[in-house]
């Protein structure tokens, strides 16, 4: 777990496959005394959406190393983009980018271009790779790299330039197709970081990992797999998830242990299952909250948040400089918010002293974006609570 604040929420009664209707849109008044209204909640299967899977794991008696489970979900997943692309699961979606890296041969020691603006993860994932993130400023509209900027800025890099990762902002997809443009153009490896991205990730211009963390919008628990159209490539992460190994026990290459078992294919098999009707509560939430701060304009919304792809998060734009202030009141009141990417990476002890750009964008976003709760059991009481207290917030400040 990389902080407390990715704390995993108590079992909940209200899930995916019950047969009891679950706690959600239609509980439409809060107890008299409202409880703290937690930022995230998973969204997970229940038991008995998993019983089957795992009697199947009885059945075959094969409980990792690709079984019989894990293939049948790597090709589910692979199923959902638009066009072929090679899948491999990895044990966490942190792996995942170390052993892209790795595989795509990204000389060791070189710069690994990234956003500041992203979640920790992604940077110890390149400090793993053995190379050294190179922080770059983002756009002031996507909240990404921008690949044109980048190739302006590669030139006067502290050293020498080895691989690129760009990061999805909270659930949206990077421009792959203008990364695949600018890998074509570079040489450089390009692997986008579409950790959080699980729904609207449907293609695989470059390399894209997708995280399976039980706080995404798809969950295994811990998990997360890369998707590319260059089955080589994917073939070497597989190889390098296995200690190396190629069908034989002969070690090719120094490579690790970061397979996922039977039991979180398992859980992905279930919460693949359940994935319409997930997607449908968290478009519903995302719909009423929209609704709810419809006359609050200063609330800015990722554009297509719960419209054409949903995630696990709430992250709207506030005015200029005016999160924390904000983020304190709703606090006050007992509303949990998150910044879920602190205050870019640069601020992180761990990152402090690496290579960066000037990053005006990034210390800006940092000011002004929040995490918000949200969450596909979130009641109507709870979304009126949310934005009524937000509106509040805001009009204190003079907002
Ligand atoms: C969650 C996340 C990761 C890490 O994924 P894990 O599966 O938790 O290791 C990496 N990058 C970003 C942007 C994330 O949000």
């Amino acid at each position: 777990m990389p902080s407390a604040a990715r704390k995993i929420a108590p079992p909940q009664i209200e899930a995916p496959n019950a047969q009891t209707p679950p706690d959600g849109l239609f509980k439409a008044s809060q107890e008299a005394a409202p409880e703290k209204l937690m930022v995230a909640r998973p969204f997970m299967p229940v038991a008995a959406a998993i019983t089957p899977y795992l009697g199947r794991i009885d059945g075959s008696g094969w409980y990792s190393d690709f079984g019989p489970l894990l293939i049948e979900m790597e090709r589910r997943l692979a199923a959902r983009f638009e066009h072929p692309v090679a899948l491999a699961t990895v044990a966490n979606g942190t792996q995942a980018l170390t052993l892209a890296l790795m595989a795509s041969r990204a000389p060791q020691g070189t710069l690994c271009a990234v956003p500041s603006w992203t979640f920790v993860a992604t940077l110890h994932a390149v400090v793993a790779a053995g190379m050294i993130p190179w922080m770059v400023d983002v756009d002031p509209v996507t909240w990404m790299m921008d690949p044109a900027v980048l190739q302006e800025q590669i030139p006067h890099a502290p050293g020498p330039v080895g691989a690129v990762i760009p990061v999805g902002a909270f659930g949206v997809v990077p421009d792959l197709a203008a990364w695949a443009k600018f890998r074509d153009e570079t040489g450089l490896p390009v692997i986008a970081d579409c950790a959080a991205a699980f729904d609207a990730c449907v293609r695989a211009d470059v390399p894209v990992m997708v995280s399976l963390h039980a706080t995404k919008a798809l969950g295994v628990g811990e998990g997360g797999f890369i998707a590319s159209t260059d089955k080589a490539l994917v073939q070497r992460i597989r190889e390098t998830t296995t200690y190396g190994f190629r069908g034989t026990r002969v070690s090719l290459f120094p490579a690790t242990n970061a397979k996922l078992s039977e039991y979180a294919a398992a859980v992905g098999m279930a919460s693949l299952d359940a994935w319409p009707s997930t997607r449908l509560r968290y478009a519903a939430v995302a719909r009423l909250l929209r609704m709810a701060l419809v006359d609050a304009p200063q609330v800015v919304f990722q554009p297509g948040w719960g419209m054409s792809w949903v995630t696990s998060t709430c992250i709207v734009r506030l005015p200029e400089g005016s999160a924390e202030r904000i983020e304190a009141r709703l606090n006050a009141g007992g509303i949990d918010t998150r910044r879920w990417w602190g205050h870019g990476c640069h601020t992180s002890p761990a990152f402090a002293n690496l290579p960066r750009t000037d990053l005006p964008v990034t210390d800006s976003l940092a000011g002004s974006v929040l995490g918000l709760p949200y969450y596909a059991q979130m009641s109507l009481g709870e979304v009126d609570r949310l934005a009524s207290a937000l509106i509040a917030a805001l009009k204190a400040e003079g907002l």
